[in-house]
């Protein structure tokens, strides 16, 4: 395997190594070899020299790592009702951010109008041209087609479906390149790379206005050949078959245990709620119906999960999304265990996500970071 510049930015980036000795022992590359790869990156700005040094047997050695602040990237996170757009550096911390109200359903030319014009504000609040950005990320509650990065079918995004959401955007981005994933997807990136570096599968269940669920497996999104793995939304749910989903179908697991469903139980009980942004909230002001409705809408997802966790046999499982609280991981965990065989369990932790709604920015940030900056696209960038 040739070790061009990129393979050796691949292994600093992610951790695998922090001195030049270590660059040594993992290539096998001459060390005039590796100064010459070091310093291009060095030059390109793309790692930095510690300032700390370690002394290991009588010898100081400056530590290498992946420059996070040479430049920005800019993502949004679209839900069906809100939309959250921030400008990170290039490890997801947060430099600017915002939150504009954009229903989904006011179709795809009008949602990314406002987005960008969100973004061009978000932007400029920040001090950040176009040209300090390595790529934008966008992400969608709905499955994206790797291949092209259009919504493919996706149930809850009326009048979306195949809409070029990259020409859209880029058009006011002077060419940055765009990204485009699944909102779970890209949640589950950004626990992974927070706090699960070392969790070869990794789960992550966002329960919003709609349900899916983000895979990712030895550190990469597994999105399946349409975009469609891991979207249990419509996954046929036998107690339930009359009920009505918003994808068409009937008794769906989306239908009865999406924020969507629990805010319509709501309503019917006189406490006023529409999407799972309104149930969220009321989860979060201590409210006694939402809270019951929750944990239950979290056993009949967990009877889903059952199956997802005999499948894939995850080391993690994490819940995200509005709903996410203390009722909807009782409820999951409740039927989850009782369904699922003892040894497909034995060894997995489930729990919240740890960083909320800014999972999603985070994962975002890393999916931009992968693509801009593997090792073919870094030997490439520095080749020419
Ligand atoms: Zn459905």
């Amino acid at each position: 395997m040739p070790h061009g510049p990129g393979d050796v930015l691949d292994l600093i980036r992610h951790g695998r190594a922090q001195t030049r000795g270590d660059v040594v022992r993992m290539t096998g590359l001459s060390r005039m070899t590796i100064s010459q790869r070091l310093a291009d990156l060095l030059a390109s700005g793309m790692i930095v020299e510690g300032g700390t040094t370690e002394a290991t047997g009588g010898r100081r050695r400056r530590s290498l790592a992946f420059n996070n602040s040479q430049s920005r990237a800019l993502v949004a996170a679209v839900d069906t009702t809100h939309t959250r757009i921030a400008v990170t550096d290039l490890a997801g911390a947060v430099i600017a951010d915002d939150e504009i109200e954009a229903p989904v359903h006011d179709g795809p030319s009008s949602v990314l109008d406002r987005i960008a014009a969100c973004m061009a504000a978000v932007l400029e609040r920040s001090g950040t041209q176009p040209s300090d950005l390595c790529g934008s990320g966008i992400s969608l509650p709905g499955p994206v087609d790797p291949a092209t990065g259009r919504p493919s079918q996706p149930p809850i995004l009326p009048g979306w479906d195949g809409y070029p959401v990259i020409e859209h955007l880029q058009a006011g981005l002077s060419g940055v390149p765009v990204l485009v994933a699944n909102d779970a997807d890209a949640a589950a990136l950004g626990e992974h790379a927070a706090g699960y570096a070392g969790t070869t599968s990794l789960c992550l269940v966002k329960v919003s206005t709609g349900i899916g669920t983000g895979i990712v497996i030895n550190g990469q999104s597994y999105t399946g050949v349409d975009g469609g793995a891991g979207d249990i939304g419509h996954v046929r749910v036998s107690s339930r078959q009359d009920a009505l989903c918003q994808c068409g179908g009937r008794g769906c697991l989306a239908a009865v245990a999406s924020g969507r469903a629990v805010a319509r139980e709501l309503t019917a009980l006189g406490v006023s709620a529409a999407a799972g942004h309104d149930v969220g909230a009321l989860l979060r002001a201590g409210n006694a119906d939402a809270a019951r409705l929750t944990q239950q809408a979290g056993r009949r997802i967990g009877e889903v999960m059952a199956t997802v966790v005999c499948l894939l046999n995850p080391e993690v499982v994490l819940i995200g999304g509005d709903l996410a609280s203390a009722p909807l991981l009782s409820g999951i965990r409740e039927a989850l265990y009782r369904l699922s065989l003892p040894r497909a369990t034995r060894h997995m932790t489930l729990q919240l996500g740890s960083l909320g709604e800014d999972a999603t920015v985070a994962g975002l940030t890393r999916l931009v970071v992968d693509h801009e900056f593997s090792a073919e696209a870094v030997n490439r960038k520095l080749r020419s």
